[in-house]
């Protein structure tokens, strides 16, 4: 005889269809999606391996190579977070025993550092202080002391807001036969980046910052020095999700089932970065850096004080120091709840001593310089 289980409703939560708030992201991410980026999310689903998604990945890739200025065949977005490609990027390139050598000067190498550690690698620091950055000459050394397999940076340091030269540091790596490998998450789309004229091997990146998209979808590519080393490890990548050899193959020439992409996700970041090639990475670099100099003029004009050297600042990320006396948190909170603007607080080292404020992707915009302004004119003591 069939047993008949009653369901019990009396637990079933009654909930209105979801409403959400309206906000204005001006913290370290996500940032405001761009409105036709949202349309192209609604658009109807497909296979992941219908045809018409499979272009769908081979426009991506044309489409972040471009964004990243490389040639680099593996070009790709990895399904998952910033955090993911970061992930993909370590477990492909260290093998155990490797000498990886960080600079760390914020939240995120240290993130690289726990990472490199947990693949067996052989971790090597270099610190600065918080809102500063490593000189050619720093890092020149640091390669002479260690000779790593790996050296790890972090262009576009979320944490502090400073931007890490880049130039001449592939230089550096070839001549010590080491791989180069670049955190562009805070940077891609709104920071000045070439990878292959500036010799990076590996970067990772985000879909929800400078790319102004949701987050979910994020560029990973790897050079052929770094493909050749892959190919030649002794034993396989120990994370199999992130294996470029099998996820090569699915946005490779074999297009076989990997995993179930997020269909939508790619939509939107198909768009992101559609969007970006219309307008031209040159204007879309421009367009950051001149309203970020209108933010850093108005929060300056307001009595503001700002944590980075005008020369290291990023265009995507500004830390703002929270004046003596003031209660950092509970102003951040008044933004939001009276005037639907997000800030960011500080991370690690710098909580409780700045703000930090995002002009990324769509929001790079003097809109939402003037309506952050006008909302802290209201909420500063
Ligand atoms: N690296 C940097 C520099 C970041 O700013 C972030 C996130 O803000 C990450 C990595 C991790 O990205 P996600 O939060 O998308 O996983």
């Amino acid at each position: 005889m069939t047993q008949v289980i009653a369901i019990d409703d009396s637990q079933k939560p009654a909930l209105a269809p979801l409403i959400m708030p309206n906000r204005l992201l001006l913290g370290p991410g996500p940032s405001n999606a761009h409105p036709d980026v949202l349309q192209a999310m609604s658009k109807p689903p497909v296979g992941h391996l219908d045809p018409a998604f499979l272009t769908l990945m081979d426009e991506i890739q044309a489409l972040l190579r471009y964004t990243w200025q490389t040639e680099n065949q593996l070009t790709i977005a990895v399904s998952g977070t910033g955090t993911a490609a970061m992930e993909a990027t370590i477990a492909n390139a260290v093998e155990p025993g490797d000498v990886v050598l960080v600079g760390v000067a914020g939240y995120f190498g240290n993130r690289l550092v726990d990472m490199a550690g947990r693949y067996g690698g052989d971790v090597r620091v270099i610190t600065k202080p918080w809102g500063q950055v490593f000189r050619l000459e720093e890092l020149r050394e640091a390669m002479e002391t260690h000779r790593p397999a790996i050296l790890a940076l972090v262009h576009a340091e979320t944490s502090t807001g400073a931007r890490q030269p880049l130039e001449g540091v592939g230089d550096l790596c070839r001549e010590f036969d080491c791989l180069l490998l670049v955190d562009t998450v805070t940077s891609l789309g709104g920071v000045p980046i070439f990878l292959d004229r500036w010799g990076i091997d590996l970067a990772y990146s985000c879909s929800q910052k400078g790319l102004g998209c949701s987050p979910g979808a994020s560029p990973f590519t790897m050079s052929d020095r770094a493909m050749k080393k892959l190919q030649q490890r002794s034993a396989k990548v120990a994370n199999w999700y992130l294996d470029m050899l099998l996820l090569g193959k699915y946005w490779g020439s074999d297009r076989v089932y990997h995993h179930t992409a997020p269909i939508e996700l790619y939509y939107g970041l198909r768009e992101a970065l559609r969007l970006i090639a219309a307008e031209g990475l040159d204007n879309c670099w421009q367009r950051h850096q001149q309203n970020v100099e209108y933010l850093w003029d108005r929060l300056e004009e307001i009595g503001l004080k700002l944590h980075v050297d005008r020369e290291f600042r990023l265009p995507t990320l500004t830390t703002v120091c929270i004046p003596d006396g003031a209660d950092g948190k509970a102003i951040a909170r008044q933004l939001l709840l009276e005037h639907n603007i997000e800030v960011g607080g500080g991370l690690g080292e710098l909580a409780g001593k700045v703000w930090r404020v995002g002009l990324m992707g769509f929001n790079s915009r003097p809109e939402s310089v003037d309506r952050l302004i006008a909302a802290l004119q209201k909420v500063l003591p």
